[in-house]
């Protein structure tokens, strides 16, 4: 069953980042095993743990401005250790999204990609990646 809490705290910014990284927040009971496992933990200064929390209190801001979201290795560890099937790793990926996505708005526009596309120099998987990250 599919559990779905009301929270007063989930701002559009929270829930930009749960559409991006498909996770419920809301699952996580803050017991540190992410945090514990997490290889980068050193040289975070928000912890995985923490990072949920301020999530769970709409604080996205906090995130965009940490060091631990580029510090993250995106190794999976915090997920594969998590007893509630929470992801970090995606939540911290999602976060990097909307700060790279804000850095440049305007781009990559749909025009500016077809052009792209006829350039045979071009690798095609470098044109969507670069797509995915700057566009809404
Ligand atoms: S291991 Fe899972 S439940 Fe525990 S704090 Fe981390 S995300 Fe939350
Ligand atoms: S994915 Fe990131 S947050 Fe999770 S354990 Fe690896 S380095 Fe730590």
């Amino acid at each position: 069953m599919i559990r779905e809490k009301k929270n007063p705290k989930k701002n559009s910014e929270v829930q930009k980042i749960i559409e991006l990284s498909k996770e419920k927040i809301d699952d996580c009971m803050q017991c540190g095993k992410c945090s514990a496992g997490c290889p980068a933990n050193a040289g975070m200064d928000i912890l995985p743990h923490q990072v949920i929390r301020f999530l769970q209190i709409g604080d996205v801001k906090k995130l965009r401005e940490s060091k631990s979201i580029w510090n993250c290795a995106a190794c999976f560890t915090c997920e594969s250790r998590c007893p509630r099937d929470v992801s970090v790793s995606k939540l911290m990926e999602a976060v990097r999204q909307t700060v790279v996505r804000k850095q440049g708005e305007d781009r990559l526009t749909p025009e500016v990609v077809s052009k792209l596309m006829r350039d045979r120099d071009m690798p095609q998987q470098a044109v969507v990646s670069g797509f995915r990250k700057y566009s809404k």
